[in-house]
């Protein structure tokens, strides 16, 4: 498959291009795991020889190498040797080996050799293209950012400087009149927040903090040499996290801010994603949707929504199990994600219902997408105790301008869902 084949029009480009080196001797092999990659959008160059690979080095680096090691044709010295010319040329790409034997002497060599992940053959799909996701797009690690409310500059600086050793990202508001602006730019993960100010204290600020909607569930933790009870409780019931005083010990401020950012956005993430699938849950993707037609509605532009249900959903867990079943919607979840735009939003429906938003985009296009998608997503090999097999889904699409509110809209889809089934099912409809 070629990197565009599934592109529909000039306006519908894939996100990625993330190019992998695969470097295996089994043809048939190769011809396998190359089009199971490929179904998820990643590009693969195959090589038979090391040299080959190391000299296609020198014209375009891919995102990561995979090495099939067979232990005949391709062993696990071919490896290490390939890993010793990679080091040589000092770049540092992830190298990442299927193998067909397995213990533990295999796994210290190939991790000495400087492999970042070891999959067994027969390799499941979805676990491979999951590390392999995470080599082409490694989670970034966003700095906390602390918002600092103290009239007193010293002492703000001080925590400031504590902070920001360990990493963190801080802002000082020294007069609470001037508070609100810093707070909606800089969009703290959490507020530390004096207990006596002039003109007004912490806690009335907070109240006030509390009252924005953007900030009802930012952590807010006091600082004050307060050691009267009732004002801390006073504090803790309007929604303190937590109740530092002063003098605070550096360490003691680090660990309090850093657990309750943690919690802050786990629990921020739980209320926005899936979490079998990480993809956008019921609630938001329902709430997106309003908003995504409010904008097409406003920019003139056509939107489209899909809803996908998996085909004969029931039959897979009885006969391959609950498990199975789950990691074969994480991979369907992993090849929307991979293969659809960055602008496109994609949410899990219900228990093996999903439904995408298409931003700018006509039926006639979305069902060619989807169809294309449909096609890539029958071909995969699931892996299961019993061996392999593989799973369709069906999709009915509707789109704006035809159906104009969020209720019309999902409704139609459904109803275009409903008679993709009934027609056969694996297959798209659109009303
Ligand atoms: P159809 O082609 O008509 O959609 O048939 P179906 O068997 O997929 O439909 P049905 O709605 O009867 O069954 C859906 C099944 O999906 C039932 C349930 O066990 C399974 N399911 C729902 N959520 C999950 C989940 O999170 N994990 C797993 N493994 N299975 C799930
Ligand atoms: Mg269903
Ligand atoms: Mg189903």
């Amino acid at each position: 498959m070629s990197d565009d084949s599934f592109m529909v029009s000039s306006v519908y480009k894939p996100k990625l291009n993330y190019r992998i080196y695969l470097l295996i001797r089994d043809s048939k092999e190769a011809l396998e795991l190359t089009e199971q990659i490929n179904a998820f959008g990643y590009q693969v160059n195959p090589f038979t020889k090391a040299d080959d690979l190391v000299s296609a080095l020198r014209w375009s680096l891919p995102n990561a190498i995979l090495v099939f090691v067979d232990g005949k044709k391709l062993t696990f010295e071919d490896y290490e040797e390939l890993a010793l010319k990679l080091k040589k040329q000092s770049n540092h790409l992830p190298l990442v080996i299927i193998s067909t034997e397995d213990n533990f002497d295999l796994r210290l060599r190939a991790v000495r050799a400087g492999g970042s992940a070891f999959f067994i053959h027969p390799v499941d799909i979805s676990s491979l293209i999951g590390s392999l996701d995470e080599f082409a797009n490694p989670t970034p690690s966003v700095p906390n950012r602390i918002l600092i409310i103290d009239d007193v500059l010293s002492q703000a600086s001080f925590y400031a400087m504590h902070l920001e050793k360990v990493g963190m990202q801080t802002r000082i508001v020294t007069d609470p009149r001037q508070m609100i602006q810093p707070m909606i730019e800089f969009n703290p993960d959490l507020i530390l927040l004096d207990m006596y100010l002039p003109e007004c204290n912490g806690i009335e600020l907070a109240r006030m903090i509390r009252q924005m909607e953007n900030f009802v569930s930012v952590p807010i933790v006091f600082l004050s040499a307060e050691t009267d009870r009732e004002r801390q409780l006073a504090a803790l019931m309007m929604g303190a996290d937590d109740f530092l005083i002063k003098p605070v010990k550096p360490e003691h401020l680090i660990a309090s801010v850093t657990s309750r950012i943690e919690r802050y956005r786990k629990l921020r993430s739980l209320m926005i994603y899936d979490g079998l699938t990480n993809l956008l849950n019921h609630s938001t993707i329902k709430e997106r949707l309003v908003k995504e037609l409010l904008r097409s509605e406003r920019d003139k532009q056509p939107l489209s929504f899909a809803m996908i249900d998996l085909d004969h959903f029931k039959n897979v867990n009885d006969r391959y199990g609950h498990s199975a079943g789950d990691r074969v919607l994480k991979s369907l979840a992993r090849m929307l994600k991979q293969r659809l735009r960055r602008t496109d939003l994609i949410g899990r429906y219900g228990g093996e219902e999903f439904s995408i938003i298409f931003p700018n985009t006509t039926a006639a296009e979305a069902a060619s997408v989807m169809d294309k998608l449909r096609e890539s997503f029958s071909h995969i090999h699931h892996l299961s105790s019993d061996g392999f097999f593989s799973v369709t889904f069906s999709c009915g699409i509707a789109s704006f301008p035809e159906y104009k509110t969020a209720v019309a809209i999902s409704n139609a889809a459904d109803k275009a869902l409903y008679q993709a089934k009934e027609s056969g099912r694996n297959r798209i409809s659109v009303i």
